[in-house]
């Protein structure tokens, strides 16, 4: 169970186009069916992010980002600054998903360096950590957590602008869960580490679980202790889905 305010994001990755907008129409209306005490929130790729956020507008659902460079400008071509995500209505960002780690070489230093850029853009900032399959088997996945939370989050985190997304980079894009003995043990040691560090405001930062949610196992992953919400993939995509996955608030 959540103690905080529960937010049901979606990462559509590199998927859609303009006819993907009749999704996040579809979602938009399904809203009123759902409860008012949950954030929800669809980060569509960069290109359909101005179009996202007009089909959103007088809703209350987010559009984010997946990614910003850590620059606010310059000869970075083809790169995306944290204040350009905002520009096209954008309020929050995903940073440091373990495919930009895995496929693009993100270090956790500069997970953080992105954070920072963000959140002086005034986004609200998603930071993904989580295992591998290997790190999982070797007994190593609460210190690799560990370890990507210590350096990828900034110093003066609040509550109010990061959200900690656990992802097992195993379970990403597999249909393969943890199981939730598994969830609540790292969520609870998230949560331990994110007290330690930033007090209150650690208590109240939302912890969101990723890795293969859908609306078959959405009601027994969110109900674990710690887990406030959760980071979705590929059932984002279809309204239908998505709106299953956050009816079970
Ligand atoms: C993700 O990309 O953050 C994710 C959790 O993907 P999926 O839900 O498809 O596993």
């Amino acid at each position: 169970t959540s103690l905080l305010r529960p937010l049901v994001a979606g990462n559509w990755k590199m998927n859609g186009t303009g006819q993907s907008l009749e999704q996040l129409a579809a979602i938009v209306a399904g809203l009123d069916a759902l409860p008012a005490s949950i954030d929800l929130l669809i980060c569509p790729p960069a290109t359909l992010i101005e179009r996202a956020s007009r089909t959103a507008h007088g809703s209350r659902l987010l559009i984010g980002g997946q990614n910003c460079h850590e620059k606010s400008d310059g000869a970075y071509t083809g790169e995306i600054s944290a204040a350009m995500l905002g520009d096209c209505g954008a309020s929050h960002v995903i940073l440091g998903h373990s495919e930009r780690r895995t496929l693009y070489a993100e270090t956790s230093d500069l997970v953080c360096a992105k954070a920072d850029a963000a959140l002086g853009k005034g986004l609200v900032t998603i930071i993904c950590i989580g295992e591998t399959e290997t790190e999982r088997r070797a007994g190593e996945a609460l210190s690799i957590v560990e370890q990507q939370l210590a350096a990828s989050v900034p110093a003066g985190a609040r509550a109010a602008t990061v959200v900690i997304a656990y992802e097992p980079v195993w379970a990403i894009g597999t249909g393969l869960t943890p199981t939730a003995a598994e969830v609540a043990e790292v969520h609870a040691h998230i949560r331990a580490l994110l007290v330690a560090r930033y007090g209150s405001e650690g208590q109240a930062m939302r912890i969101l679980y990723g890795g293969s949610v859908k609306a078959a196992n959405a009601r027994e992953l969110l109900a674990i202790d710690h887990v406030d919400g959760a980071l979705i993939g590929g059932a984002s995509l279809k309204a239908s889905d998505f709106l299953a996955i956050a009816s079970v608030y």
